[in-house]
């Protein structure tokens, strides 16, 4: 069995306690896959509110205004951080009156986040990152067509995936590379 497949790590399962609605891998992409380049234009799937709104009540956010733009500058913010570096200054603020408690029952120890609760669910969307990062250290990256604005989760043991997708950036490049060989080297 693949050791890095699953899905979050007990750490931030931890942190966000018993919520089944937690924003996994793939909510992760979505998020960072929001702005696609469509006919050679960047466009933002989430400046439409009722795109990002029923995003957010489908990962357990309210869908409140406050909310989404708290979403739109953590998905600005991890686009530019998968692209790197870090931008440290700005993750910390994101983390700003954001504790977590333990909680003790029962059925043992369970810690609970606690913050503003219009920053919670884009706070779990930065610990999604950050948890990637730690299980999958390399393997979130851009797509390596320049020209494309998605990202891409390489699950593969070999870890050699460089496109969004290969039907679409895959393809586009193959395709490029062999029409700017046939020019360079015609009658070939
Ligand atoms: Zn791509």
């Amino acid at each position: 069995m693949d050791p890095i497949s699953g899905n979050l790590s007990s750490a931030v399962r931890g942190l966000v306690g018993e919520r089944v609605d937690v924003i996994d891998e793939q909510a992760l992409l979505q998020a960072l896959n929001s702005t696609p380049v469509m006919e050679g234009r960047k466009q933002d799937l989430w400046a439409d509110d009722a795109v990002l709104r029923r995003w957010a009540r489908e990962h357990g956010g309210s869908g409140e205004a406050t909310e989404l733009d708290r979403l739109r500058q953590a998905r600005d913010l991890l686009q530019a951080a998968t692209y790197g570096p870090v931008p440290e200054a700005d993750m910390r603020r994101v983390f700003t009156g954001v504790h977590r408690l333990p909680e003790v029952d029962a059925s043992g120890l369970r810690w609970r986040l606690t913050g503003p609760p219009e920053r919670m669910l884009a706070v779990e969307l930065v610990l999604a990152w950050f948890d990637v990062q730690e299980r999958r250290p390399g393997r979130l990256r851009p797509c390596g067509n320049d020209e494309c604005r998605l990202f891409l989760l390489d699950r593969s043991r070999a870890n050699t995936a460089r496109w969004c997708s290969m039907k679409t950036c895959g393809n586009r490049l193959k395709a490029r590379r062999h029409q700017e060989r046939a020019r360079r080297e015609p009658g070939t």
